[in-house]
């Protein structure tokens, strides 16, 4: 027997119908990267989202048939991501920081039929363009040649029918070991996804929130903003170009609510704050995720009267699938104990589960004790079950995805993660945490920018090293940033080395790039 409620398929096109109907005058503000500025809104990118599905369809686009974007955030690119889907395709997001042989490799991996890109990425369209050998058209977004390309359909028709269950979007992770991997979301997770993520406890997205998201639209699902926001119908800002001072008059101008970005992002924010001697912008929510947020940055983000919702989550988790929200005692906590729980990645959503299995015998499920760390796993309904095209599943038991991360999970459900599986650092046979180490570092007010590294050690495996970048004018030295630590973790954690460098490597998300660092610390050796 089935129950007597109507049959709706979740399909992202119902978001961009909602958002056109119920929030059609709500804007989109996006400024480019010659630095003009133009003005759409929910309606709008519905009519143009429709003329764009009828143009492809006219190109001949079938069901589920990918279409590429190579794109920074604007209101276009938004268009494409409900044009693609509303066809009945797949909009495949193409991180264009990557190098060129992987974004050959996955154009032609994902048989992308469009490919759609920003004039800035002419270059790598030209070098690429013989050997994308499925891509049949080529369309800029720029100089008003996409506009043009839609601009004759009348943008009167039906999006594509389809089950819930049918794929909408391709986003490959940027495949630091081997061949980068494509992760196929449907129209049902997206929208199960956006229920989550609008939620209080989640991201906090309402139809007052203006939402600034500097996490590129390449990036993972670009958190599931553009569905979410459509939502609720929440205001965007869009800029092509990611300039602190470009970011701030945004915010500023704009009376921004919501800022989205990984914790780089933050980090240049305050040093140009720093620098400048501006205020905080008005904002009321900063959303992190990508790499850990420390402490220090939350503090000071939670001391301007910030809510901060550090999330975790991957692309193959669409990708929230923690954020540390406020627990039920939350007024009653410290300030302190307030921004230790932040610091945290946070608790599951209804949705998802989590738990960390042991390093060596995944068999084995670790407690809930806040002290052991294990291998994390995840499994829900908006979680990777198989990648793009593989032949097996790449999950096990009970469908829990590995993720490559280490953690501990503590007795209230927060999740801590203490490294990726390849970045721990293994001294003693025991395991250090590069990212508590870090953390730790970038508390120091000299400290910019900070990371630890395993070098080989004869006798221990590995020991730490950390490479620093100091604030501009500080004066600091390996002997101050030891005993600076030397308070804040564990004796044989000290790193045995403190080497300062202008910049550190990061990778095309923004992440530091532990990869490029071993390379050029490859022949190190420690004193
Ligand atoms: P890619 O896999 O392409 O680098 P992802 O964004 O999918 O891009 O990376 C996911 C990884 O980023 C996670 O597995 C985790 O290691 C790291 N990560 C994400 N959020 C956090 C966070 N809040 N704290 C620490 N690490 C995080």
């Amino acid at each position: 027997m089935l129950g007597g409620m109507q049959d709706w398929e979740l399909r992202v096109s119902g978001l961009i119908d909602h958002a056109a109907r119920e929030h059609g005058q709500r804007e989109i503000v996006t400024r480019w990267a010659n630095g003009s500025e133009t003005r759409s809104n929910w309606a709008e990118t519905r009519h143009r989202a429709m003329q764009m599905a009828q143009a492809l369809w006219r190109i001949g686009l079938k069901p589920h048939d990918r279409v590429g974007t190579l794109a920074m955030n604007h209101a276009h690119h938004l268009v494409a991501w409900y044009g693609a889907t509303g066809a009945g395709g797949v909009v495949h997001t193409i991180n264009p920081r990557l190098f060129d042989d992987q974004i050959e490799y996955i154009v032609n991996h994902a048989e992308d039929r469009v490919l759609v890109y920003d004039a800035m990425f002419r270059p790598i369209v030209e070098r690429l363009k013989p050997r994308l050998t499925t891509v049949e058209k080529f369309i800029c977004f720029d100089d008003g040649e996409f506009l043009d390309w839609i601009g004759s359909e009348d943008g009167a028709a039906e999006w594509a029918r389809g089950v819930e269950r049918d794929p909408c979007m391709l986003c490959y992770t940027s495949g630091t070991t081997g061949n980068p991997k494509g992760v196929l979301m449907e129209h049902r997770s997206n929208i199960l996804h956006t229920l989550m993520g609008v939620a209080p406890q989640a991201l906090a997205l309402e139809s007052r929130s203006v939402v600034l998201p500097v996490v590129p639209m390449f990036h993972a699902n670009n958190w599931g903003l553009p569905w979410a926001c459509a939502a609720v119908g929440a205001k965007l800002l869009y800029s092509q170009v990611n300039e602190p001072q470009v970011l701030f008059d945004l915010l500023r101008t704009e009376n921004s609510t919501h800022l989205a970005g990984v914790p780089t992002v933050y980090f240049a924010m305050l040093q140009y704050l720093d620098a400048t001697g501006g205020e905080m912008p008005p904002i009321r929510h900063a959303i992190s995720g990508g790499s850990a947020l420390p402490p220090a940055i939350i503090e000071r983000l939670m001391r301007a009267g910030i809510r901060v919702g550090h999330a975790w989550g991957m692309t193959e988790t669409s990708p929230v699938a923690s954020i540390a929200y406020e627990t039920a005692d939350w007024d009653d906590l410290s300030f302190d104990e307030q921004v230790r729980i932040k610091s945290l990645q946070g608790r599951v959503p209804y949705g998802t589960e989590v738990r960390a299995v042991d390093l060596d015998d995944r068999n084995k499920v670790l407690p809930r004790d806040g002290r052991t760390a294990g291998a994390l796993q995840v499994r829900g309904q908006w979680v990777i079950k198989r990648y793009f095209k593989a032949a097996e599943d790449a999950v096990c038991d009970g469908q829990w995805f590995d993720t490559g991360d280490v953690a501990l999970i503590h007795p209230d459900g927060s999740v801590q993660l203490t490294d990726r599986t390849k970045d721990v650092i293994k001294s003693g046979g025991e395991w250090i945490s590069s990212v508590e180490l870090e953390n730790a570092a970038v508390a120091h007010p000299g400290v910019a920018e900070a990371a630890a590294i395993g070098i080989a050690h004869p006798k221990w495996d590995e020991r730490p090293i950390l490479i620093v970048v100091r604030k501009p004018d500080a004066e600091l030295d390996a002997e101050e940033m030891r005993t600076f630590l030397s308070d804040k973790v564990a004796k044989w954690w000290l790193p045995d080395a403190v080497e300062f460098v202008e910049g550190i490597p990061h990778t095309g998300t923004g992440k530091i790039s532990k990869k490029d660092l071993r390379e050029q610390f490859a022949d190190y050796r420690l004193p």
